[in-house]
């Protein structure tokens, strides 16, 4: 199917037009650099920069396509999770459009879209395997049964992989988004210079959560460890510990995610979210699977953050199935992954 898709949880204004796993165009209007100044998104500047942008991203992605309405056989528009306000906006432009154009509409789960993107890697990827989704604001290990069906089996307890980034990013004065900036600096420090924590969920019966992660604590320690190396009067060695955080934060994700795929004996991987662009990642996981012969798939560069062609990819195949969306579903902040086929009843 062909879908054109909207995409606006967040600070990304996103328009795609996909072909099943295959993109025709993709348009991405980042509000970063308005947010910048504030140290974050601040949700009510992102909702009317969706307004300022959404049409101009539906002329353009539609332009960039070469093809026209009468081709496209449906709408799609992030429904959640994400800010309301934002999600609003391009869910209320996906549903005018399907009913100006008579199309039928698809609300999308925006972390199925996250896991839909490294469909647009490997097209003939296909379930079950095993998804590490680590993003702004989730870190999850889902298993990926089938379109639409999926259990969370391990998440963060407290902040998401990207969150603290963003926060480590933060506290050391280096801007907004940290994702990229650490992941750059890292390249250039030593990942054994800092002893860091890792982060445990400890059980009740004893032992620890072998899929459960926690990254709050890493964080506070960069705090403590930043001021006393303050104190010390000395130039900090800046990328000695965005590397020692980085690596920390890798160790934590590449351990549990192969854990979980051997433990559930699935031989894919496929890593999705902003963090999935992590080279530091990418190469740790990639090397840490190899011996256990399991394949690790990570999205194009470019779609591992928010973007409207893995929302695309998503709704294609919902479509595929006779999925649709009744126009009367709302933005959610949240929905849990396994309701996600809550949206097509
Ligand atoms: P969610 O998808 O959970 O609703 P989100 O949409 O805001 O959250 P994404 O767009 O998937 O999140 O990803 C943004 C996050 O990815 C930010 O926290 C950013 O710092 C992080 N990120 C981006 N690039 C990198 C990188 N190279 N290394 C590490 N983190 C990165
Ligand atoms: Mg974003
Ligand atoms: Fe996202």
């Amino acid at each position: 199917a062909t879908v054109l898709a909207i995409e606006t949880s967040c600070d990304e204004t996103a328009v795609a037009i996909v072909k099943n796993r295959h993109i025709l165009s993709s348009i991405v209007s980042s509000q970063i650099a308005i947010h910048q100044k504030y140290g974050g998104v601040v949700p009510e500047v992102a909702s009317r920069q969706h307004v300022e942008m959404v049409n101009l991203a539906i002329a353009q992605a539609l332009e960039a396509s070469g093809i026209t309405w009468s081709e496209i056989d449906a709408i799609a528009g992030t429904c959640t999770p994400g800010l309301v306000g934002a999600l609003l906006v391009g869910l209320t432009a996906a549903k005018t459009l399907a009913i100006v154009h008579q199309k039928p509409f698809i609300g999308v789960h925006h972390l199925e879209g996250h896991i839909y993107a490294s469909y647009l890697s490997d097209p003939h990827l296909e379930p079950p395997f095993l998804c590490l989704l680590v993003s702004g604001g989730h870190t999850s290990l889902i298993y990926v049964k089938d379109c639409g069906k999926y259990e969370v089996l391990g998440q963060t307890r407290d902040d998401a992989a990207g969150e603290a980034f963003d926060k480590v990013a933060r506290l050391l004065n280096l801007g907004y988004p940290g994702g990229p900036v650490i992941d750059r600096l890292a390249a250039e420090g030593n990942p054994r210079a800092f002893a860091l924590p890792e982060g445990q969920i400890s059980l009740p019966e004893g032992g620890v959560h072998p899929y459960d992660s926690s990254f709050s604590g890493l964080k506070t320690a960069v705090l403590r460890l930043t001021q006393k190396l303050q104190a010390t009067g000395e130039p900090i060695p800046i990328a000695d510990l965005a590397a020692s955080f980085q690596a920390t934060v890798v160790r934590a994700l590449t351990k549990r995610a192969i854990a979980c795929a051997k433990n559930y004996g699935l031989n894919t991987i496929a890593v999705g979210g902003g963090v999935a662009a992590n080279r530091g990642l990418r190469a740790e996981l990639q090397a840490a699977a190899e011996p256990h012969q399991i394949k690790v798939l990570f999205p194009p560069m470019k779609f591992c953050t928010d973007n409207a062609a893995m929302i695309g990819c998503a709704a294609a195949e919902h479509f595929d199935r006779g999925h649709t969306s009744d126009f009367a579903i709302a933005a959610q902040s949240r929905l849990p992954l396994s309701e996600v086929m809550t949206l097509y009843a």
